[in-house]
């Protein structure tokens, strides 16, 4: 028997719409890239996701419609992700840290019809232009006054584009399961993959992150993302906010140390959330001034692990709370949060540092369980380790116009790739990765990637990246060679050949030239080994 219940589908517009309705004048303040610091309120940020997507019906975009974006977290940003999914396109934030070739693969891949920029990034723009096979139109986020002057001919501008349109829209009703946005994340190998969100996924993770236990949103907090919008939707912070009437504070371009302090201090921010690079630069500005800003109770740090001493520093220095979290694009992205257990809030202060440096507990909606190599569950005893794994209504099922992943192998479980115990207490932590992957700041590098990069150049026989603790970006590479027999080893040239082909900061911050590598028996380098050996050659260094 069903129930007697009205079918109303879960869709993204209804956040928005119940903020303007509900929390009229509650603000969004956005430092933008203009310079100025912008504010308005949730009303006008409605009205003007309206005119947006009157402006994409003047376009002709069609239901299911990819539309891009590569912009910081700023307003006009925020008015993209609710115009766009509430018209009932689909909004692609793209990454601009990626490499402009790959940048070029996920447009085409995802078939964008229009590409919204901030006006940082358009050289980055100008170099991929030419071989965009889908894009129709490019939209500055900017007004005439500032519009750029651009070898790309008939650019448009998003004010312009807004003034000409009304103010009124009315949000179409359709099926809650309807894909809402699309991001990519970087594969092992090849080329990245998209996830693809729903209007369902996007409402219940926002319902879930707003809850006290995690974000704790509500109309007495200020919230400002760290973590980028073309990141996982800024852990989907600007989703989570109107509903909840808390006050929105983008930081745009602008994520050193002294200017997030400026902000959280003047617009009264009393939570913040990104990855810990980000976090080593506030406490130094924090040290500077004496104190936190004067309302910030709590920061969410994930993204990478949080090291013991930056909860210490936060805690005990500054009365800051830390609050662990654990996520991946294909989770949308958070998992499970560390808000310590009240029973154990009482444990001496080391041992609760301690806790925390663990990833955390499940939210609800999520599972999670350990496997070992034959997909055998493990015990949740805080020793036994074993493959990650993740179901949950906000967890992909299916990469983008993708069928050749494994991440799915097993129905109904997403393979995260992370090597993770369980404790009786359900706080999970992160061990170890299978994954062949690099986080450095937040951000992946391939090492395959880089590895292939490197063994063609003729000085190379046999290449291996290891991912090596370093201060501040939690990880960087490192590069290991085993020469040609009749090559003279030359750092300098591998590393120019290199800077061809890959991002700047993929570069590894080392190369070691070495007489073999250690094979397992089926041939492959022996990672673990080499990431035990060089562990600490950068921290040594430095
Ligand atoms: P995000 O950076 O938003 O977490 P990504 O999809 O880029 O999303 O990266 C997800 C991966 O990042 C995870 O599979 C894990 O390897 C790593 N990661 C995320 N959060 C943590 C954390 N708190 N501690 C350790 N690793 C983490």
């Amino acid at each position: 028997m069903l129930g007697l219940m009205m079918g109303k589908p879960l869709l993204i517009s209804s956040l928005l719409r119940h903020g303007a309705e509900v929390y009229a004048e509650q603000e969004i303040v956005s430092r933008r890239v203009e310079g100025d610091l912008h504010r308005y309120s949730y009303a006008e940020a409605h009205q003007r996701a309206q005119r947006l997507a009157n402006v994409l019906n003047k376009f002709g975009i069609e239901r299911g419609d990819r539309i891009a974006t590569l912009a910081w977290n700023g307003y006009r940003h925020f008015e993209i992700y609710y115009g766009v999914s509430g018209f009932g396109a689909v909004c692609h934030t793209v990454n601009p840290r990626l490499h402009p070739s790959q940048i070029a693969y996920i447009l085409n891949h995802a078939e964008d019809r229009y590409l919204f920029v901030d006006l940082t990034f358009m050289p980055l723009i100008e170099a991929v232009h030419g071989q965009l096979e889908t894009v129709r139109g490019i939209v500055v986020l900017t007004d005439r006054a500032h519009m750029p002057d651009s070898k790309i001919p008939g650019l448009l501008c998003y004010e312009e584009l807004l003034e000409q349109v009304s103010e009124t829209f009315d949000w179409p009703e359709f099926d809650e399961n309807t894909a809402s946005s699309l991001c990519y994340t970087s594969g092992t190998t090849g080329n990245p993959k998209g996830v693809l969100y729903s209007h369902r996924s996007t409402v219940l993770h926002s319902l879930i992150i707003a809850l006290p236990e995690v974000m704790n949103f509500s109309e007495k907090a200020a919230v400002l993302p760290v973590v980028p919008m073309f990141h996982v939707n800024a852990w989907g912070i600007p989703y989570a906010t109107p509903f909840t009437g808390t006050k929105l504070v983008n930081p745009g371009p602008k994520l050193d140390g002294d200017s997030l302090w400026d902000l959280m201090e003047s617009e009264g921010v009393t939570a913040s959330a990104g990855v810990p690079t980000i976090w080593l630069d506030l406490l130094r500005a924090m040290r500077d001034h004496g104190r936190a800003p004067k309302k910030l109770e709590f920061v969410v740090i994930g993204g990478a692990a949080v090291p013991k001493s930056m909860v210490e520093a936060f805690e005990k220095d500054f009365g800051v709370e830390v609050r662990q979290g654990w996520g991946m694009t294909e989770t949308s992205p958070v998992g499970t949060i560390n808000v310590v257990k009240q029973r154990q809030r009482s444990l001496p202060d080391d041992d609760r540092y301690e806790l925390q440096t663990k990833q955390g507990r499940k939210l609800f909606g999520v599972d999670l369980k350990i496997v070992d190599e034959d997909g055998t569950a493990l015990p949740h005893d805080g020793e036994a380790q074993g493959e990650l794994k993740i179901s949950g209504p906000w967890v992909c099922k299916a990469y983008f116009k993708q069928d050749d992943d494994n991440a799915h192998r097993e129905d109904g479980w997403f393979s995260t790739g992370d090597v993770a115990t369980i404790d009786p207490n359900g706080y999970m932590q992160i061990t170890d990765r299978v994954k062949d992957m690099i986080k450095s700041g937040g951000e992946w590098i391939s090492s395959i990637d880089l590895e292939n990069a490197a063994t063609g150049h003729p000085s190379v026989a046999m290449a291996a990246v290891i991912g090596v603790a370093h201060q501040k970006w939690d990880e960087r590479p490192l590069l290991l060679v085993v020469p040609r027999p009749e090559a003279e080893p030359d750092s300098e040239s591998i590393r120019a050949y290199l800077s061809d082909q890959v991002a700047k900061w993929w570069l590894p911050d080392d190369i070691i030239f070495v007489e073999s590598l250690p094979l397992g028996a089926t041939g492959k380098i022996l990672k673990n080994r080499l990431r035990e050996e060089y562990k600490n050659h950068l921290l040594d260094d430095s």
